[in-house]
């Protein structure tokens, strides 16, 4: 249930929902909505809200029965942003509220060298933050799986040369001590989207979560999924939409554009786009990009490589690290248009309601 407290509550009134909360063992998640504040509690219970309801400043009691209670802009009104690094000399990556954060690097870490060039050509061109898989989730179990930690040390060592924070997926609990000593960020990718152990787990290391949909997930079981993180406390979520399976076999996954604008209407939590895994060819992820920072993205994960013909994994659809600073300038340009337009709108709306 939700309970909205009244615009002019006290501290102490909310202090006593929260008191009654933990009382009886719930844990209490407080928000603002709109500008008051907001209790989430895991209950339904009838007995519950009709004490909830006599408690002095408490307004309403609303079911939320779907489930989707933390991710939902019932539960938070305004945009949540997601910060990574900003400590030891690292670059403040601010995800959320139009920004148009631009992560780029290989599908997996191959060698040092390779990284290296490729980390500098990001920063170069203007990226925000560094990708790069350790351990890789492939179909096959005879395919390259990754380095592993040597991969995980070599992303430090790219970290330190550039000054960007990175990005990697984490593919099991097991791993996940390892992985979260190292990474600025957590990836769980599409194919453990549904790992409920592994969502509670990354979620109770308190590190930044990026959450990519699965293949076959649709939007409410993606912000089920945030909801396992959010749940343990940890608000720093950013979802990505990496395309899902169709009948349409020109592309390896179909991006689904409208889950932008959809997310945006019912999360608070930033939403980034992978044009890269949805197209599956390096000619489609720069249309694909710009196409999701019109539809409102918050930022991109692009595969990027110094000579992606060599590349491990993913070469089909990793973009030459030498194409990089165009793409980038052509989706800063789009950004910037798109940030406009939504200004002359709200002024626009600014002034007619001045008018009414
Ligand atoms: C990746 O980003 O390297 C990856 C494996 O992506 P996905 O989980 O979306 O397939
Ligand atoms: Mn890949």
């Amino acid at each position: 249930m939700l309970i909205l407290m009244n615009f002019r509550a006290t501290l102490k009134q909310t202090g006593e929902v929260l008191a009654l909360s933990e009382s009886l063992n719930l844990r209490p998640y407080l928000s603002q909505s709109q500008g008051r504040r907001v209790v989430a509690l895991t209950s339904e219970d009838a007995m519950l809200t009709a004490r909830l309801k006599e408690l002095p400043g408490v307004d309403e009691v609303r079911p939320l029965g779907s489930g989707i209670k933390l991710t939902s802009r019932h539960f938070r009104s305004d945009d949540g942003v997601v910060v990574i690094g900003g400590e030891r000399g690292l670059r403040r990556v601010s995800i959320g509220h139009e920004s148009m954060v631009v992560i780029a690097g290989p599908c997996s870490v191959e060698d040092r060298e390779t990284l290296l060039a490729g980390a500098h050509a990001i920063r170069e061109a203007g990226g925000d933050m560094l990708r790069g898989g350790a351990f890789k989730p492939r179909t096959s179990p005879y395919m390259f799986q990754g380095l592993g930690v040597k991969g995980l040390e070599l992303l430090a060592e790219a970290r330190q040369a550039t000054g960007l924070p990175f990005v990697t997926e984490v593919l099991s609990v097991d791993d996940l001590p390892a992985v979260a000593e190292y990474a600025d960020m957590l990836q769980i990718g599409a194919r453990s989207m549904q790992n409920f152990a592994l969502l509670r787990a990354v979620g109770e290391t308190g590190r930044p979560i990026l959450l990519k949909r699965g293949m076959m997930a649709t939007i409410d079981e993606l912000l089920m999924s945030a909801e396992y993180i959010l749940a343990t406390g940890n608000e720093s979520v950013v979802l990505c939409e990496r395309g899902i399976r169709t009948f349409e076999t020109s592309t390896r996954n179909t991006l689904d554009v409208a889950a932008v604008p959809v997310l945006r209407q019912r999360t608070h939590l930033p939403i980034i786009v992978d044009p890269s895994h949805a197209a599956g060819h390096r000619d489609l992820v720069a249309p694909l990009a710009l196409a999701a920072v019109a539809a409102g993205a918050d930022g991109l994960l692009i595969e990027v490589h110094p000579d992606p013909d060599r590349a491990a994994t993913d070469a089909q659809q990793t973009i030459p690290t030498k194409d990089f600073a165009e793409i980038l300038r052509k989706i800063r340009s789009v950004h910037k248009s798109v940030r406009s337009c939504e200004a002359t709108n709200r002024e626009k709306y600014e002034d007619d309601l001045e008018q009414q």
